[in-house]
């Protein structure tokens, strides 16, 4: 060991003589650099990711089974449509953990649907049946403006800014059914019916996506987002990836890198069913006990706490990532 060292060193005082013209390990004509591969900016129109939340929460609580569920699933089909190539309702049942044989319309629009290369976006339409964790009104759905119309409208806006960016890569967006239906305390498995019955036909059919990223509670005013433990043992490179853009977006004050909790939400099945490595961007709240914002499941989850700004920063995070990513 100690006489390859200094052959070592002989050779690289060898090397300090040399002159750059006659150096026999410099090849004559260096292939030429790569371009610096350049940024693609894009842009993101809070005013129209909140109208997006505020169209579905004037239909009222989106709960399965109402008029006004239906009447947002064909909202939505018809918002995709406008902006992507391909746009459809998948409906079907799902047998669910306890036995019950649960209804789901999914929505998913569509960007280069024959492209091999895709991603997929993703967020929960419905709305919880009762805001079982109001004090006064428990029995009653409250609005969903951020537990699942906040994803869906910054989704939209996505869609509409993809149809200028026209990708080269395919990208799906899919709002799921049945994501807030569970029981609390309960069996996991109890909720994210729409990802489950989606992710185990994605399976079936060989669908296959680079990665996946979950919008869910996206839109109060102040929100901020944490590691989620799920999305760090699934795609831990695209959180520390996310996190940054959007810190250097300008986004730091809602981007923490901080050690969230472990959530059940819809990319745990579109990790586990169908090996899509998805992340979840979700409210963390620093100050609560549980760590979901204060009008998580309670009558206060209202078009009040929504802001633009919060909107804002998911979205044009997202984009961003997902248009240089490639
Ligand atoms: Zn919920």
């Amino acid at each position: 060991m100690r006489t390859r060292l200094y052959i070592i060193g002989l050779a690289c005082l060898g090397f300090v003589g040399c002159t750059n013209g006659n150096d026999p390990h410099q090849p004559k004509n260096p292939p030429p650099k790569p371009p610096a591969k350049k940024t693609i900016s894009v842009d993101f129109n809070a005013d129209s990711a909140y109208r997006y939340v505020a169209e579905q929460v004037a239909f009222g609580p989106r709960v399965p089974g109402t008029a006004a569920h239906g009447n947002t699933l064909i909202y939505l089909r018809k918002q995709l449509a406008r902006f992507c190539d391909t746009a459809y309702i998948l409906n079907g049942t799902h047998t669910d953990v306890n036995g019950n044989l649960r209804v789901v319309n999914n929505v998913m629009g569509s960007f280069n649907p024959s492209s091999k290369k895709r991603v997929i976006l993703a967020a929960h339409w419905d709305t919880r049946p009762q805001a079982d964790e109001d004090s006064v009104h428990f029995t009653t759905p409250a609005d969903g403006a951020n537990d699942g119309a906040s994803g869906v409208g910054v989704l939209i806006e996505m869609a509409r800014q993809f149809k200028k960016l026209k990708p080269e890569f395919g990208v799906d967006i899919i709002f799921f059914d049945q994501e807030d239906g569970g029981e609390s305390g309960g069996h996991p498995n109890t909720w994210c019916i729409g990802s489950q019955y989606w992710s185990d036909q994605a399976l079936n059919q060989g669908y296959e996506a680079q990665y996946g990223i979950l919008l869910d509670m996206v839109g109060a005013k102040g929100a901020t987002f944490a590691h989620e433990l799920n999305s760090v043992h699934f795609n831990h490179s695209l959180v520390l990836e996310t996190w940054k853009t959007g810190q250097q977006l300008g986004y730091s004050s809602y981007f923490l890198n901080v050690r969230g909790n472990l959530i059940t939400d819809d990319h745990v099945f579109m990790k586990e069913y169908a090996g899509i490595p998805t992340i979840d961007i979700i409210h963390y709240d620093l100050n609560t006990f549980n760590r979901f914002p204060d009008h998580w499941h309670r009558q206060t989850d209202n078009m009040d706490v929504i802001d633009k700004n919060t909107l804002k920063a998911v979205g044009h995070t997202v984009l961003h990532v997902v248009m240089n990513r490639g």
